[in-house]
């Protein structure tokens, strides 16, 4: 478990690299202004701060792992004869999308981001959960979702951390805690008197948050996909392939009978280079794009792939 030295942790994430130290916020510490637009609010209070993010520890500390979740997510995975519909919830800033730090209605789309929605709109039930505040919520969709918007399930913002009030508007550490979801869904299940409706209720082995920090699903660490930050450097090097290699996890993924099994067993790994199919994808919408800039390299790529297949 966690070597976290605040009393309240409970986290579980073997990366317990960074150090939180005792940091009064009254100090004149400067801070870069998140994602989710916060100002940082002056308070007396003595409160634990990440110097290599910048980040503070939530004031009401992170609540322990409920106690199933790994004994589930131990199961041996099952595959499936056909696909069952998964709860995909997208972050946007730094997943989707890389936000300019100086001009925030500067917003650039991550490649591959059409099929990406594509795919998920065809096959799972979607939502946003951003840790911005509700306009640059707004922002991000309008820019890049378009009328897709409609399709989503429901579109989470900072309020639905249930953050205390002097959390909401600092660079706090913010847990994206499933349980929120499933319970809200649950309790409009419910509300909506249908029986049949209680087969549509999601757990953690029909769940997929992906976000470009694993701190964030780290009470339940196996329902996450951890994607490379869309950083201004990737954003304005266009040669990015991650959403990509999402969509095709997901193409497999949804086979699973319980995909915290599955994640725990063979994890989403943004390192691993494309494969041949991938390679050819890539290929195929850079052309489309007219886009040669890279066409050579990747030519070279798929051959070298295709003569090492056996
Ligand atoms: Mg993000």
């Amino acid at each position: 478990m966690s070597s976290s030295p605040h009393p309240h942790s409970a986290s579980t994430k073997e990366d317990n690299s960074s150090t939180w130290t005792n940091y009064s916020s009254s100090s004149s510490m400067p801070l870069s202004i998140d994602e989710g637009d916060t100002d940082l609010t002056s308070s007396s209070t003595p409160v634990y701060y990440d110097e290599a993010t910048g980040t503070f520890y939530p004031t009401n500390g992170i609540r322990p792992m409920t106690p199933s979740y790994m004994r589930i997510a131990s199961q041996e995975p099952v595959t499936l004869k056909t696909p069952q519909k998964l709860l995909v919830i997208l972050d946007l800033n730094g997943t989707l999308f890389y936000r300019s730090k100086n001009n925030k209605s500067n917003v650039t789309a991550r490649p591959h981001l059409t099929p990406f929605l594509d795919f998920l709109f065809a096959n799972c039930r979607v939502m946003v959960w951003s840790s911005a505040q509700p306009h640059s919520v707004k922002t991000m969709l309008s820019f890049g979702f378009g009328d897709r918007i409609s399709k989503l399930d429901r579109v989470w913002s900072r309020e639905h951390f249930h953050l205390p009030p002097s959390d909401y508007s600092k660079k706090v550490l913010t847990i994206k805690d499933l349980e929120f979801v499933w319970d809200e869904i649950k309790n409009e299940n419910r509300a909506a008197g249908d029986p049949e409706m209680y087969e549509f209720e999601f757990d953690q082995t029909n769940t997929v948050l992906i976000d470009d920090s694993a701190a964030k699903v780290q009470l339940q660490p196996h329902n996450g996909l951890a994607l490379q930050d869309f950083d201004k450097d990737l954003a304005s090097a266009g040669t990015d392939h991650e959403l990509l290699k999402v969509r095709r996890y997901l193409e497999k993924l949804v086979y699973q009978q319980n995909v915290s099994a599955y994640i725990r067993l063979h994890p989403f790994d943004s390192n691993a280079p494309l494969d041949k199919d991938e390679a050819k994808e890539v290929k195929e919408t850079k052309e489309t794009e007219g886009d040669n800039a890279h066409g050579k390299e990747l030519d070279d790529l798929a051959r070298r792939l295709e003569k090492s297949t056996v």
